[in-house]
């Protein structure tokens, strides 16, 4: 065991996928409405003013585990709070639309999963350069990931991009009962001993995840953030106080995005998550 970790997220740090989880996760929580008995709380005349709702649940929880995120952006449809839930009950709705939360989360579920599939597959490539990095850092730190993905999906992606798992001392992810977050998981490592602790993140709550764990913090979203980070390193693990979610930028492109998805799907049109994913991407149909 070396002195000192560092501890990666998946998505975003490894893997770059843009803002297109952000897009995924908004896009199939409408999905999942518009297909389920949640439908009566949303506004196919009037779209804006469902993603408008969405986007405050999102921008309180991302990087938080799925169902946790999702029922936060439910919370929003439903009585415009941006707050996880435990159980539908909390919704205060009636009896009916209680239990056809479970039918919602397995239609979230199946259709977030099949998007983040085809971008895998098509898009989302490891950030450029970084597997030199890794193996620079791990001269002198012990190397980690933690992420909110559920364990076997993790593996999964971190074998099909070709990491080499032996250089890492540990890759830990989240459960399908979702109780497992990246708070935990960084709790457990700091807790073997380390003298010092960075995690690499690139959202506000990995940031939070970091703080509430006592240990260090650096938002990297691109290739050249790690080059800024290689130069910072020299001196000691870097340590960001604070950090924003999303640009006003960011935001404005990942809400025109659903937004055209979900006038897509409104009107019916039939779109494989090939092409959803092309839409995204590009912008072209
Ligand atoms: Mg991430």
């Amino acid at each position: 065991m070396k002195e000192k970790a560092i501890v990666f997220d998946f998505d975003g740090p490894l893997i770059g996928s843009g803002q297109d989880k952000a897009v995924h996760i908004l896009f199939s929580a409408f999905v999942a409405c518009w297909d389920t008995g949640f439908r009566v709380f949303l506004h196919p005349e009037n779209l804006e003013l469902d993603l408008e709702k969405m986007v405050k649940g999102l921008i309180n929880y991302p990087g938080a585990p799925r169902f946790q995120q999702l029922s936060a952006i439910i919370s929003c449809i439903v009585r415009d709070i941006p707050q996880a839930i435990k159980d539908p009950s909390e919704l205060k709705i009636d009896e009916n639309l209680q239990k056809e939360y479970q039918k919602l989360k397995e239609r979230y579920n199946q259709f977030y999963s099949s998007l983040n599939d085809a971008a895998a597959k098509l898009y989302w490539k490891p950030l450029d350069g970084i597997k030199e990095i890794i193996e620079e850092l791990v001269k002198d730190y012990d190397l980690y990931v933690a992420s909110g993905i559920i364990q076997e999906i993790l593996e999964k992606d971190f074998n099909h991009h070709g990491f080499d798992r032996k250089i890492f001392s540990g890759i830990f992810g989240s459960n399908p009962a979702g109780d497992i977050d990246k708070a935990k998981i960084l709790e457990k490592i700091k807790n073997k001993g380390y003298k010092d602790v960075l995690f690499i993140g690139d959202s506000k709550k990995d940031f939070e995840y970091a703080k509430a764990t006592g240990i260090k913090f650096y938002r990297i979203k691109t290739a050249t953030d790690y080059k800024k980070l290689m130069n910072e390193i020299k001196n000691g693990l870097p340590n960001q106080n604070e950090i924003c979610e999303f640009t006003e930028e960011e935001l404005e492109t990942i809400k025109s995005k659903v937004i055209s998805l979900m006038k897509f799907y409104v009107q019916g049109k039939n779109l494989s998550f090939e092409e959803i994913t092309t839409f995204i991407n590009t912008g072209k149909l």
